[in-house]
C-alpha cells in the first residue's frame, strides 16, 4: 500500500511476559516480590477521587519533585520525573542525543536503548563488553554524540566502580553521559556524588524495582539545573502532564518511608546471595550480580531448554535469543520460598535428584 511508505516504522521493545495465570512464580521482569510501603497503602485509601477531574500538579513543581530533592539533598530544579524510567530515558534520548555522531552503549545492555535510537533516528554504536561482561572505560573515549549505560548493567548485573564512571564522564565533557541506575539500590555504589563536579552527567532512577512500584510507573532523573531545564523543555513539547495524580501522591509516600525501603532491599540482597550459592551448587556460573537478578548459564544444559522446562513448572524467567547471551537466563530474585521452588524445579530439570 502506498500510504505505508510514509509511515515511521518501528521495531518495538519486547518486554518480559506478564502472564495472567494465577499461581505462577514470576521471576522474569525484575519486579519486587514485596509489596510497596504500608505508607503507600494507607495513602491509597485517602486519595480523593474527585481530584481526578483536575490536571495533576504543575509538572515541575510536584510534591514528588520536592520529596526526591529532599531525599537526595539536591535542588528541586535538579529533579525530572516521568512515567517510569523508560519515559525519562526516552525523553533524555530525544533531548540530549542530537548529534550526527553516534551515541555509544554496550553490546549487551538494556534492550530499549537501540529501540529509542532507531525511533528518534539517532546514530549509535555498540561497544562490546569484555569476556567477563565488564564495560571498558577506554571504549568510551572516542568521538561520539553521547553515552548511555546502566550501572549495574542489565541483564548482566555487573557493577562498574565510580572511578571508571568518572573516567568516562570526564573524557566526554562535550556530550551528555546518562547513567541508568535502575538497579543501584541492591548493593551498588551510586555515581550521584559526581553531579557536583560534572554538568554533563544525568543519573536515572526508577521506583519499579527497589521501591516495589512497577505498576505505578514512576521514574526520575537527577542532573544539574540547566540540563534538567533542557529535558523539561523537550518533555513539555511532547506532553506536559504525563504523571497522574495518584502516582505523584503514592510515590511521595514511598520516598518518605526510608526504613521500609532499606528493609526490602536488604532482604532481596540476602536472598540473592543465598541464591548465588544454590545456583553454583546446581552447576550454574554467573557474573557477580549487584542487581535484583542473576544472569546465569549452566555447564551442561542449554538455557533455552531450561527456560522452556521451567515454564512447564509455572516458573517464568527471562531468556534472549541473542548473540553472546543465548545460553544465559536472567533470574529475578523473588521471595525465599519462590527461590526454593525454583531450585527444586531446577534439580528435577537437571536430573540432580
Ligand atoms: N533501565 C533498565 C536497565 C531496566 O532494566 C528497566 C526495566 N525494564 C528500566 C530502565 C525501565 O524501568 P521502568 O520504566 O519500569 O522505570
Amino acid at each position: 500500500m502506498k500510504w505505508e511508505d510514509n509511515i515511521r516504522k518501528a521495531e518495538p521493545y519486547v518486554p518480559g511476559e506478564q502472564p495472567q495465570k494465577k499461581g505462577i512464580i514470576k521471576l522474569n521482569t525484575n519486579e519486587c516480590p514485596y509489596p510497596p510501603s504500608p505508607m503507600v497503602e494507607e495513602k491509597m485509601h485517602k486519595i480523593a477521587y474527585q481530584d481526578l477531574r483536575l490536571y495533576p500538579e504543575f509538572p515541575e513543581k510536584t510534591q514528588l519533585n520536592a520529596e526526591l530533592a529532599r531525599y537526595h539533598q539536591v535542588k528541586e530544579e535538579q529533579i525530572f520525573i516521568g512515567v517510569g524510567s523508560d519515559d525519562v530515558l526516552s525523553m533524555a534520548f530525544l533531548a540530549f542525543f542530537n548529534s550526527r555522531k553516534p551515541i555509544l552503549f554496550p553490546d549487551i545492555t538494556y534492550s530499549f536503548y537501540d529501540v529509542w535510537a532507531e525511533i528518534y533516528r539517532i546514530p549509535y554504536e555498540r561497544k562490546p563488553l569484555d569476556e567477563d561482561f565488564g564495560i571498558q572505560a577506554a571504549d568510551y573515549k572516542g568521538e561520539n554524540g553521547g553515552i548511555v549505560f546502566p550501572n549495574p548493567n542489565a541483564p548482566t548485573g555487573v557493577l562498574m566502580d565510580v572511578d571508571a564512571i568518572e573516567e568516562i564522564v570526564r573524557a566526554n565533557e562535550d556530550v551528555v553521559v546518562i547513567v541508568d541506575e535502575a538497579y543501584i539500590d541492591f548493593g551498588g555504589i551510586s555515581c550521584l556524588p559526581l553531579l557536583s563536579k560534572y554538568e554533563n552527567l544525568l543519573v536515572v532512577r526508577t521506583f519499579s524495582k527497589s521501591r516495589a512500584m512497577a505498576g505505578s510507573r514512576i521514574g526520575y532523573a537527577i542532573g544539574n539545573e540547566k540540563l534538567i531545564r533542557y529535558l523539561n523543555d523537550v518533555k513539555y513539547s511532547v506532553n506536559s502532564y504525563t504523571m497522574n495524580r495518584p502516582a505523584l501522591e503514592l510515590g511521595t509516600e514511598a520516598v518518605k518511608d526510608d526504613d521500609y525501603f532499606k528493609e526490602i532491599c536488604g532482604k532481596i540482597i540476602s536472598t540473592r546471595e543465598r541464591s548465588k550459592k544454590e545456583l553454583a551448587a546446581l552447576g550454574f556460573t554467573f557474573p557477580e550480580s549487584y542487581g535484583n537478578f542473576i544472569f546465569a548459564t549452566h555447564e551442561r544444559v542449554e538455557a533455552a531448554e531450561i527456560f522452556r522446562k521451567l515454564k512447564e513448572h509455572d516458573i517464568y524467567v527471562r531468556h534472549w535469543n541473542k548473540p553472546r547471551i543465548h545460553n544465559y537466563l536472567r533470574i529475578t530474585i523473588g521471595l525465599d520460598e519462590e527461590m526454593d521452588a525454583l531450585f527444586a524445579a531446577l534439580r528435577e530439570i537437571l536430573n540432580l535428584e
